[in-house]
């Protein structure tokens, strides 16, 4: 147990604290975080405080330390509750996940790849080749998706701008067998836009000042940002990636994976027909509107492998069925192309990330996998999805991010609680239950209702602004935007142009391109409602399995490895509901070991159990070892475990022990 370390690295358990108050919990989240102790755990959740800086804390010989081992018996680290959340799916065939939440920069997705880690260097000891193979592609997918997902944002310089959820398959032996990604909500808007000091996503600098000159001269590209619109604003962005090395990492991270020469050249094609595609602009002579320098579009034709008069038209004009039937074309205003060339660039994006992703998942798929064989498949989900935002101005993609939020707050506090009823249940023990707060359902149901609102509602035209009371903070959405963003129109034009591309990675990519004008469905579902339909099929998935928690804190907003600031932080442990989480864990009993563990590690400290017990059972030999100490009073007896109400008890135990070894 951490208590080991002595208190002078604070407590290493908030049940620990003497007081569950809000004072305590930061008192002690504050010195542990001076005294490098990043992680903390309440009962079997971590909370971790971003360091900002390297530890030395996930070598091999930290991994080996906790390989195999309970919580308790090394201080606070993700890779315990790794190896639990890896114990109860192999020993119990218990699905499991993982759930890391906590805000931009908390530290979400650096603690995502040491579980991945971790589970990797515990897996597969005999070293056989295709369980290799399996790993070592869930490994790299992580540096493709975060070349194409990434970006650098003022809170964080390598942000993921998409949510990710994997699941990682074992067979019996509990080596991975494969593995499902799926991906939420792109923040495809950057694609065309990106605010003061941020960039656009890493794959477009990547590629530009990584590419080989042979490779750029063939896309018709310069090898500076600062040459193209969409990546203008980020050309200058100071960042500690170094895109040209990033570059060669993907680009083999990619064959690696499998994917074919060619299919990693229409990857890089069709990024250079965006960057392209950012430059065509239109000239209008007050009757019609045209494409200023045509180079361009011939450019970006050759690099789709589609026509080039099909490019030009496509920018200008759109099919649309009158009401009688009739199919016309009706040509853009300036203002209509400009909106439909950075539409076709973002849905150009987007689709191309989609489909890497499920290239990926395609590779890490499980096959042939029989049951009957093999045994129960089991496996580990490990959820990295954005935290909740707030930020000057929050528009669409900040209401569908906290909409996800509180529906995943709502499942924390569920499950939680359910565990908890479910182990003392299983244990045959009796127990108080206790009520907590629950996050505000009503604002979940303005929020549902908001997603269900129609794009073509002229209620939301009224006003500029609306405000939402979510569960972490109230929180004003702009309208501006937030509807066409919710309608997400593309022209059918650019869906049927690349769906005749001659290249089949991107006509693969556009299916819908076959429809004819009079077959698209004329109210197709918004963005907001299949996002909602995707959270809650996450959810659904998620509330099967045995969770375990990750809980991040980001220590301050300059990045410094030195500063932790008070009211921030504390923010963010009220958000997160920790406070609550303490109470619940201490309402119950603190801690719960298993007989023959627990009596392992202190039967030294007890005459009847050392060096052996004669007792029957190891439940008597543990029930010696309670009354020895005399803290009987302070513990249950389940079937398996051992409760214990209040944490003191084992303190003395645990002293005791440490003076003896
Ligand atoms: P999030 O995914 O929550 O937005 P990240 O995981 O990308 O945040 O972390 C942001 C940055 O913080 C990282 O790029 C890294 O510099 C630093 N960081 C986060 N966790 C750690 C850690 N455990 N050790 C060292 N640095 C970290
Ligand atoms: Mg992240």
């Amino acid at each position: 147990m951490a208590e080991l370390e002595g208190l002078e690295f604070g407590k290493s358990d908030f049940v620990l604290l003497d007081e569950v108050t809000m004072e305590q919990f930061m008192e002690n989240l504050k010195l542990r975080f001076e005294k490098g102790r990043i992680y903390t755990y309440i009962g079997e959740v971590v909370v971790s405080v971003n360091p900002y800086r390297q530890m030395d804390i996930y070598g091999k010989d930290t991994i080996d330390a906790y390989r195999g081992r309970e919580l308790y018996e090394n201080p606070p680290h993700l890779y315990a509750v790794s190896d639990a959340a890896y114990k109860a799916m192999k020993r119990r065939a218990k699905d499991t996940c993982i759930v890391i939440s906590g805000e931009s920069g908390a530290g979400k997705t650096e603690a995502s790849k040491y579980i991945m880690q971790y589970i990797a260097a515990i897996t597969n000891p005999s070293q056989r080749a295709e369980v290799e193979s399996v790993k070592n592609v869930l490994l790299k997918s992580n540096c493709v998706l975060e070349a194409f997902g990434n970006a650098k944002t003022n809170r964080n310089d390598n942000s993921s701008r998409f949510g990710k959820y994997m699941d990682i398959n074992f067979n019996f032996n509990g080596d991975p067998t494969g593995g499902h990604i799926n991906n939420y909500l792109l923040e495809k808007s950057r694609v065309v836009q990106q605010q003061d000091g941020e960039r656009n996503f890493h794959s477009f600098y990547q590629l530009l000042r990584g590419g080989s000159d042979e490779m750029l001269e063939s896309f018709h590209l310069h090898n500076d940002p600062a040459a193209y619109v969409y990546t203008r604003e980020g050309a200058a962005a100071a960042t500690s990636n170094n895109d040209r090395t990033s570059h060669k990492a993907v680009m083999s991270a990619l064959s690696v994976i499998g994917f074919s020469e060619e299919e990693i050249s229409s990857i890089y094609q069709i990024l250079a027909s965006i960057l392209l595609l950012g430059n065509v602009q239109f000239e209008s002579d007050g009757e019609s509107v045209q494409v200023v320098g045509l180079e361009a579009v011939q450019h970006i034709s050759q690099l789709t492998s589609t026509d080039p008069d099909g490019v030009c038209k496509s920018l200008l004009y759109r099919t649309v069925a009158t009401g009688g039937g009739e199919v016309i074309e009706k040509g853009h205003s300036e203002q209509d192309a400009c909106f439909g060339r950075d539409a076709f660039a973002k849905a150009l994006y987007e689709r191309l990330f989609g489909w890497i992703v499920s290239r990926i998942n395609s590779v890490i798929e499980v096959k042939d996998y029989n049951p009957v064989l093999h045994g129960k498949n089991t496996v580990i989900g490990v959820l990295d999805i954005y935290g909740f935002e707030i930020f000057d101005n929050n528009s669409f993609e900040q209401f569908c991010i906290n909409y996800c939020n509180e529906k995943l707050q709502q499942l924390f506090i569920e499950l939680i609680l359910q565990q908890e009823q479910g182990e003392y249940q299983r244990e045959g023990i009796t127990w108080q239950h206790v009520r907590q707060t629950q996050t505000d359902a009503s604002s979940l149901d303005t929020l549902t209702l908001l997603l269900w609102l129609s794009p073509t509602d002229k209620t939301m035209d009224f006003q500029k602004h609306f405000r939402i009371r979510h569960y972490a903070g109230d929180v004003t959405y702009s309208v501006e935007g937030f509807l066409d963003k919710n309608k997400d129109l593309l022209f059918q034009d650019f869906k049927r142009l690349m769906y005749n591309s001659s290249d089949p990675v991107l006509k693969e990519m556009w299916p819908d391109g076959q429809l004819s004008i009079t077959e698209v469905t004329k109210r197709p579902l918004t963005a907001a409602t299949l996002f909602k339909n995707s959270i809650v099929a996450l959810v659904d998935k998620l509330a099967c399995k045995e969770p375990y928690y990750v809980r991040c804190i980001k220590p301050n907003e300059m990045k410094s490895p030195v500063l932790f600031d008070d009211a921030r932080c504390q923010h963010q442990v009220a958000y997160l509901g920790l406070l609550e989480n303490v109470m619940v864990r201490r309402a119950g009993f603190a801690y719960r070991q298993h007989y023959a563990r627990f009596l392992q590690r202190y039967k030294m400290t007890c005459e009847y159990t050392w060096p052996n017990h004669l007792m029957g059972s190891d439940r008597e030999a543990v029930e010696a070892i309670v009354t020895q100490h005399g803290f009987q009073d302070d513990v249950a007896y389940g079937h398996t475990k051992l409760f214990v109400r209040t944490p003191r008890s084992l303190f003395s135990l645990e002293q005791e022990r440490a003076a003896l070894i």
